[in-house]
């Protein structure tokens, strides 16, 4: 099998395993304990974060752990739009893209259902950029924040993040940004991106489901989603996951060691692999910015099928890869990432991604071009309209 679906989840990788193996067995202790087993889990954790934030270019004590990127989206989105208002209340609005992910776009939808919050939404172009005057038109004295993420899942697309995030800051408005799906193949130094708080989760590196982190700048002021026992310095309770955070930092670690050089090599074997698929099914529309785009994921439109058989038909063939994205899975509604690029239903429902990671090979990618010519070409053959 061709496993073209990492940027729905990776594999953890031999390394992290080894380094949160520890703390998985022998050395277990809760880091809240006064006692050696808890001494040496609470320095793992310390080591941990002091990790996360040399990759992030932060201070420790601004890392959050979490339950992974969605958690970590969630407490940004919330937690700095309701402490701001708690301070002002007439911050009552918050601006997110039309391509966000669920775990953002969720976010603020519970703000504006349960708190009253209202949200702004900046559109995207056909290639779903989200420009800076799209994103000064919809900037409101009243507004608490703004979560643009880095790149799009679906697809690949890379938003312009430092010039989005400065132009916030001259309204001194707090600036989150989504990374989840940057992280490995993008720049991470929040100092140099200008962001106030930025998410990222570990499964998409090579470390477990369910490990995430969110950096939130020094001064900005968090209202915490779980409450409890006041861990993670009162943002985030509960006891931590040892093993995930050390997971987490050496995930990072492995993914930043010769990452321009990686990017650069699979950006290349992408772009071949975009060409073949096109060459094979001429129709096939390319989706996203064909330049500022993830260097890991090729997403296409094939009219005249359904990204669903697509899908189902490549499998057959020995191609693993995700009709949509993976975090919508499950339901038959067209993606609304394509519809806010300006797609129509019927052509949003023939969308295919495939996404790579590190180790994908150009003998991989020649193979997986030829099963999507077969694929579409087969599941155009069935379709009675095409
Ligand atoms: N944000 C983006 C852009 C994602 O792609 C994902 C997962 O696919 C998430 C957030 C959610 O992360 P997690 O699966 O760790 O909850």
């Amino acid at each position: 099998m061709i496993f073209l679906d990492a940027a729905a989840t990776t594999p953890v990788r031999r390394e992290v395993l080894d380094a949160m193996w520890p703390f998985l067995t022998g050395e277990f202790g809760n880091p809240s304990s006064r006692h050696s087993f808890g001494d040496s889990a609470a320095r793992a954790l310390a080591d941990a974060r002091a990790v996360t934030a040399g990759a992030l270019g932060c201070r420790p004590g601004e890392i959050v752990f979490t339950s992974g990127g969605t958690e970590a989206d969630n407490l940004a989105v919330q937690g700095i739009a309701l402490a701001r208002r708690t301070a002002d209340p007439r911050l009552d609005r918050v601006v997110i893209s039309a391509v966000e992910h669920p775990a953002v776009e969720e976010s603020a939808r519970f703000l504006e259902r349960v708190h009253g919050f209202s949200v702004d939404v900046v559109p995207v172009d056909s290639l779903g950029r989200v420009t800076e005057a799209a994103l000064a038109a919809v900037l409101r004295p009243e507004t608490a924040l703004v979560s643009i993420m880095y790149a799009n899942n679906e697809v690949g697309t890379v938003q312009p993040i430092a010039r989005l995030a400065a132009l916030a800051r001259t309204q001194r408005i707090p600036f989150h940004t989504d990374a989840v799906q940057a992280a490995g193949w993008l720049p991470l130094d929040t100092a140099a991106l200008g962001v106030d708080a930025l998410s990222i989760s570990g499964h998409k590196l090579g470390a477990p489901k369910g490990q995430g982190a969110l950096f939130v700048r020094g001064r900005i002021r968090l209202e915490p989603l779980i409450h409890g026992g006041g861990q993670e310095r009162g943002r985030r309770s509960g006891t931590e996951n040892v093993a995930g955070a050390v997971a987490l930092a050496t995930a990072l670690t492995l993914s930043q060691d010769g990452q321009q050089a990686r990017a650069a090599l699979v950006a290349e074997l992408r772009d071949d692999f975009i060409g073949a698929v096109r060459a094979g099914v001429p129709g096939a529309v390319l989706t996203g910015d064909p330049a500022e785009r993830l260097p890991s994921v090729a997403s296409f439109c094939f009219p005249g099928t359904s990204g669903e058989s697509v899908l189902l038909e490549l499998e057959r063939h020995g191609v693993i890869c995700s009709s949509g994205s993976a975090c919508a899975a499950g339901s038959d509604e067209p993606s609304p990432v394509l519809l806010a690029m300006g797609f129509d239903a019927t052509t949003a429902q023939t969308a295919v991604r495939f996404s790579f990671d590190a180790t994908i090979t150009a003998a991989e990618l020649r193979e997986a071009a030829a099963a999507v010519r077969t694929a579409v070409v087969s599941v155009q053959s069935l379709d009675p309209t095409s």
